[in-house]
């Protein structure tokens, strides 16, 4: 087996929490929480997820620009040593990276030409005359002009100046680049412009690409292979084409059916996204997803519509994020009773399955009358889903990629 250009092994990037004046550490943030990718030379990898799945994260640990707390990176089949500063000069001169925001990655006061040619100078080229033709070269190949060199980040367009950017993650010839949310500040008429540059550059140079984007449509422009990441983990990963024809995770489900089909007759319909990512210094048990999955798996013994049954776990989650004696403030106050909580989550009058409509009716009693703790231990014992007590693998689906679900469990079994 050759090495891969870049290999990231089981990174985690936690952060403390911490209290009082000793700084105890209460709790973390488990912002990436083990995440094991590739990327080979002249490959395109995409990122992809929500705001707040960690992804950012994921770019800032592996360019040294951040410690992890744990986790192997490993460059051109060499391990990336941050204490070493030849190391970390040497890393950075093979990786380039490029952010979303284009404006506050450079100086106002630099010319576009100055800032382009900065990595030159700190990487030790002192030949001025030599330099500039670099730049010209590089100013060029991204579409912008050599006289561009001489003028301001304030007199070029958004999409200038991301093109600039690029020609100075370019400048040191790196053989990867790391794009995080290279177009999403972008106007759609100019993302397309950027993204099949992006797709020239990489044939040209031969360089890997990571691409990171909350926007499964960029990742199908131009990306060979994706990388779903939910909540620091990652929940499917396989060649784009048939990760986005064949989506085996529901989340990715969700972000597939949010892109627009080309052909109206053809748009999925369902399977939209509530809700926000949970926060990750308190995930979800089992698999991170469960509080919002719409294909979560029921409880044994029970038969629900699978709309109802997203709608009781839906008051679950609520009941056990409340803490005691908000959930009951919040709904018990003077009229509301057990019908209003069921209109709230959106609990149809008669469950469908008699078994479970007597639970929910006992449980709504209980929480009606002001005792929320039981409501939520009974629904807890009766209703327990494996979605939420054991956390899925990644692993090979009938697909020929993996994800990390349960409902592959079930198949394989
Ligand atoms: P993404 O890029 O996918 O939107 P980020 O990597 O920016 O996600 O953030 C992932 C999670 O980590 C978020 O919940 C964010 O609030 C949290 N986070 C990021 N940086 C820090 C930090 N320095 N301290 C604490 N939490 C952080
Ligand atoms: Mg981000």
């Amino acid at each position: 087996m050759t090495d891969s250009l870049l290999s990231v092994r089981d990174l985690k990037k936690h952060y403390p929490i911490t209290e009082g004046p000793l700084r105890k550490e209460v709790g973390r943030v488990r912002a990436v929480d083990g995440v094991s990718f590739e990327v080979e030379r002249g490959e395109t990898v995409g990122l992809v997820g929500e705001s707040g799945c960690g992804k950012s994260t994921v770019a800032t640990t592996l360019m040294g620009l951040e410690e992890p707390t744990a986790g192997r990176v490993s460059f051109d089949g060499v391990a990336a040593d941050r204490r070493d500063s030849v190391d970390r000069r040497e890393f950075r001169r093979r990786v380039g990276m490029v952010f979303q925001d284009p404006t506050s990655s450079f100086d106002p006061r630099m010319t576009i030409g100055e800032s382009v040619a900065e990595p030159l100078s700190i990487h030790g080229l002192d030949d001025r005359a030599r330099r500039r033709e670099i730049v010209a070269d590089l100013l060029e190949r991204v579409g912008l002009s050599a006289e561009d060199a001489e003028r301001y980040p304030h007199q070029f367009s958004g999409g200038q100046k991301q093109r600039a950017a690029l020609a100075r993650a370019l400048v040191l010839n790196p053989d990867l680049l790391v794009a995080d949310e290279p177009v999403s500040a972008l106007d759609v008429s100019v993302q397309a412009g950027i993204l099949s540059l992006l797709d020239d550059l990489q044939r040209e140079f031969d360089l890997g690409i990571l691409l990171i984007s909350h926007d499964m449509s960029v990742v199908r422009e131009i990306c060979d292979r994706v990388a779903v990441m939910y909540l620091g983990e990652i929940v499917e990963t396989g060649p784009t084409e048939e990760v986005l024809a064949d989506p085996q995770h529901p989340y990715t489900r969700a972000l597939v059916s949010s892109v627009p089909a080309p052909d109206p007759s053809q748009r999925a319909s369902e399977a939209r996204l509530s809700g926000d990512v949970p926060s990750p210094s308190d995930p979800p048990s089992g698999c991170r997803f469960h509080t919002r999955c719409p294909e979560i798996i029921q409880p044994e013994g029970y038969d629900f519509d699978q709309a109802n049954w997203r709608a009781v776990m839906d008051l679950r989650v609520a009941l056990g994020d409340s803490e005691d004696g908000d959930f009951e403030g919040e709904l018990v106050d003077g009229e509301v009773r057990a019908g209003g909580i069921r209109d709230r989550f959106g609990i149809p009058d008669e469950l469908g399955d008699e078994g479970a409509e007597a639970v929910l009716s006992e449980a709504l009693d209980s929480l009606a009358s002001g005792d929320s703790e039981s409501a939520r231990d009974l629904l807890g014992r009766e209703f327990e889903t494996v979605c939420e007590r054991d956390s899925p693998e990644l692993r090979e689906t009938e697909s020929g990629h993996p994800a990390a679900c349960h409902l592959h469990d079930e198949r394989a079994e």
